[in-house]
């Protein structure tokens, strides 16, 4: 195979968006995707407003619209009722979609791999599993696992978008440093309409609680709530029928059991890869960064890099830019996973779980605070919606 392409690993939504965008400026692309087909796993459900800002340019966006539903506001809540509420309409000045748009992320997927169909020069090859880089100095070689044979794709550029266990990260033997939470997060979907149970709920409700708290999204049709587990309790105890239900009891006592239509359980992870670029491969999304889900920074942060990353490469395609302008993308990126995402859902997690009193009572008074001052909020609005971490990547 001609080394004149980028190679993609992994067909998530970070590996689609780097590929539509070289196919659509004409970077030959090859895309390789362990599965058999796309992965429709229940992941991601929240694309924030830069990121839907971005997607404009992949041409799917009005139709990945229609799926979802629009969340024009956040809410931090307790039992007692809503502590503050965040309106994204007070930054429509900055962005074209002043709203989290609810939508699981293996729909933007299909209408990504739809979109990649039509382009001319991007292949995608499924049941083909990256399992090693090679380089020499001109070109990089994929090899992949194909139905039992080895065989070798050779590029100009390897993007690793293969998730967090990536194999790229692994055959470039770069570090994945951090830590893993001891409890894990049980996420259950059901159609019980919980909207219609809390006065005035918001489509992304985070509910602090000392005891056990959760926070509650709305994607079409159902109501995902998210809830820690105790380290101490095994993965059958966690997914049993008994468990699921308890911890729905604990949202909202309703006396009858709660219908419901998926339960899975996650493993929690604050990780950032040590580098971002080795030669002439890089890494992007889950497989350079992973933070527990709080925010919803991770695909959207993934998106980012894809974009950042995919913008760099055509540069240097068409001879725009030299072979160095590649080197600001870990520069800018970077920085931002460790300062940014992992800090603030982090600073999120240990906001909601607090047991202590002073830092409950901090916390509170801090979101009122924030929510009655015009410029506070607005500044809180950019952070939430991580306008602010693309605003401090590019200044770096
Ligand atoms: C419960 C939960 C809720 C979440 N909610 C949000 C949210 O609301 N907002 C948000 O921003 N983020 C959220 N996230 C995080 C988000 O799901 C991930 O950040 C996102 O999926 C990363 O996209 P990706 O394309 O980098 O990787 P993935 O989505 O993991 O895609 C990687 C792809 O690579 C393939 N692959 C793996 N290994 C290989 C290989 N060796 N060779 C070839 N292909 C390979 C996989 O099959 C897969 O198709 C959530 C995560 C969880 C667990």
């Amino acid at each position: 195979m001609s080394a004149d392409r980028v190679l993609v690993a992994g067909a998530g939504p970070v590996g689609l968006v780097v590929a539509v965008y070289l196919a659509q400026h004409d970077v030959p692309v090859t895309v390789l995707e362990a599965e058999s087909a796309l992965p429709e796993t229940l992941r991601a459900s929240t694309f924030h407003p830069p990121t839907l800002d971005m997607l404009e340019s992949t041409g799917v966006l009005d139709d990945f619209l229609a799926l979802g539903l629009k969340a024009p506001t956040v809410q931090y809540r307790e039992r007692a009722g809503c502590i503050a509420e965040f309106d994204f309409r007070q930054i429509a000045d900055i962005t074209a979609h002043p709203y989290r748009l609810q939508c699981e992320q293996f729909k933007l997927n299909r209408l990504l791999y739809g979109k990649l169909a039509t382009l001319p020069g991007a292949e995608v090859h499924f049941s083909s599993e990256v399992t090693g880089v090679e380089e020499d100095g001109t070109s990089v070689t994929a090899v992949v696992e194909q139905g039992g044979e080895t065989r070798r794709f050779r590029g100009s550029y390897l993007v690793g978008a293969d998730g967090a266990r990536s194999n790229v990260r692994k055959a470039l033997d770069i570090p994945f440093d951090g830590f893993t939470w001891p409890e894990r997060f049980l996420v259950v979907s059901t159609p019980f309409r919980f909207d219609e149970q809390f006065a005035e709920l918001a489509r992304v409700s985070y509910f602090a609680d000392p005891v056990e708290w959760f926070f509650l999204l709305r994607v079409p049709g159902l109501w995902r709530v998210m809830s820690p587990t105790r380290p101490e309790e095994s993965d059958d105890d966690v997914l049993s029928d008994a468990s699921v239900e308890r911890r729905l009891q604990n949202v909202l006592p309703t006396g009858t059991p709660y219908p419901v239509e998926h339960r899975t359980l996650y493993p929690v992870h604050q990780r950032v890869a040590a580098r971002y670029r080795k030669g002439r491969a890089f890494l992007a999304g889950d497989a350079a960064h992973i933070n527990n889900p709080l925010g919803g920074m991770g695909m959207n942060g993934g998106i980012h890099d894809g974009y950042n990353l995919a913008e760099r490469l055509v540069r240097v395609w068409r001879g725009e830019a030299p072979e160095s302008e590649l080197d600001g993308y870990e520069r800018q990126r970077r920085p931002i996973a460790l300062e940014y995402a992992n800090v603030h859902s982090t600073r999120n997690k240990l906001n909601l779980e607090s047991r202590d009193p002073a830092r409950q009572q901090e916390f509170r008074r801090t979101m009122r605070e924030t929510v009655a001052d015009p410029n506070k909020s607005y500044d809180y609005l950019l952070r939430i919606s991580m306008i602010a971490s693309l605003r401090q990547a590019a200044r770096l």
